[in-house]
């Protein structure tokens, strides 16, 4: 019998757990010819999340926890998931109901039949978000798609199951600074699309601030783009070609045309060419840093999906 590991990150989640456990139960026993486990990640919770959980594991042995000394973050609960997983696939779900437990079955059948690695979920509306929220999120895919080789899909969300190679090779990625939607990319596979309208909260809060998510899309940024890097040498070099000409100027100026040349003008061509020469400088050095910064990022050169050693 193939296992499908459920991974499920949990922040203060005791509104939702038996409730979610309820749902997700009922879907995986109607699921023939596979067996599951829960490995549910307390993720430094101070409500009675880690309680509920002892209380779940010690009813029904496929149920599993870790729980984190203190709040990691989501990334690290996912990390930490994905490696105690022992399942054929992980699917990886939020507690809180905002991923219909039924799609488990559906994303089941899609890699069984349809030859795919992995099926994600995008949503398709925003509906019942703050606008100025879902105005920042359009805002962030676009400019994403811009910077990074990395193929960040709107609406992305979490809820995706992956076959054991993809694991691995997520789990080979062992940045310290995650971010999960740029790393699903970057390692490739085949992945299928769900589209999903969205689902509200069934109870409590979300966990993520306008601050936090900010927080977040920066990582994403900077973690799969050196690009503004290269803007501050590209501005550097406006600045010393705008201060050549100004130089330029001043030559022809005082020695050809024999003008007195104010010193306002005098003054700021040597201050243009002295900062346009700094930023194009700190550039070129950024440049350097920034391969280096890959470099310590231990990123794997490629990763292999399929060898006739399989067969
Ligand atoms: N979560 C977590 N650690 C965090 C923040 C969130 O494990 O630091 C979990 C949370 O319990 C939930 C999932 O990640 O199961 C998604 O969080 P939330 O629903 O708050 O985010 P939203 O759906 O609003 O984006
Ligand atoms: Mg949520």
């Amino acid at each position: 019998m193939e296992k499908i590991s459920v991974i499920v990150p949990c922040l203060n989640e005791q509104e939702v757990l038996p409730l979610f456990y309820k749902e997700t139960k009922k879907v995986l026993e109607e699921m023939k010819n596979v067996c599951f486990e829960y490995i549910f990640i307390d993720d430094g919770s101070c409500d009675n999340t880690l309680i509920l959980l002892k209380e779940l594991s010690l009813k029904d042995p496929s149920v599993h926890f870790l729980s984190f000394s203190r709040n990691f973050g989501k990334e690290a609960a996912m990390y930490a998931g994905l490696k105690r997983a022992t399942g054929k696939y992980s699917v990886i779900i939020d507690a809180d109901l905002q991923h219909p437990p039924h799609l488990i079955k559906e994303m089941y059948r899609i890699l069984k039949e349809e030859g795919y690695d992995s099926v994600a979920t995008r949503r398709v509306n925003r509906v019942g978000e703050p606008k100025i929220r879902s105005f920042f999120a359009h805002l962030f895919y676009k400019f994403m798609r811009k910077m990074s080789k990395i193929e960040v899909v709107d609406g992305e969300m979490d809820f995706r199951m992956m076959s054991k190679k993809m694991v691995e090779s997520i789990l080979s990625m062992e940045e310290y600074n995650r971010f999960s939607k740029g790393i699903f990319s970057f390692v490739g596979f085949r992945t299928k699309w769900i589209e999903q309208e969205n689902v509200k909260r069934v109870a409590g809060n979300t966990k993520w601030s306008f601050f936090k998510l900010l927080q977040y899309s920066l990582e994403g940024i900077v973690s799969f783009s050196t690009k503004p890097l290269l803007w501050v040498a590209f501005l550097g070099f406006l600045l010393c070609l705008v201060s050549v000409g100004m130089g330029i100027y001043i030559v022809i100026q005082s020695f050809i045309l024999k003008n007195v040349v104010s010193s306002l003008c005098f003054f700021s061509f040597l201050f243009l060419m002295i900062s346009g020469m700094q930023l194009f400088g700190l550039g070129i050095l950024s440049f350097y840093f920034s391969k280096m910064y890959l470099e310590t990022k231990k990123r794997p050169l490629y990763i292999v999906k399929e060898t006739d050693e399989d067969a």
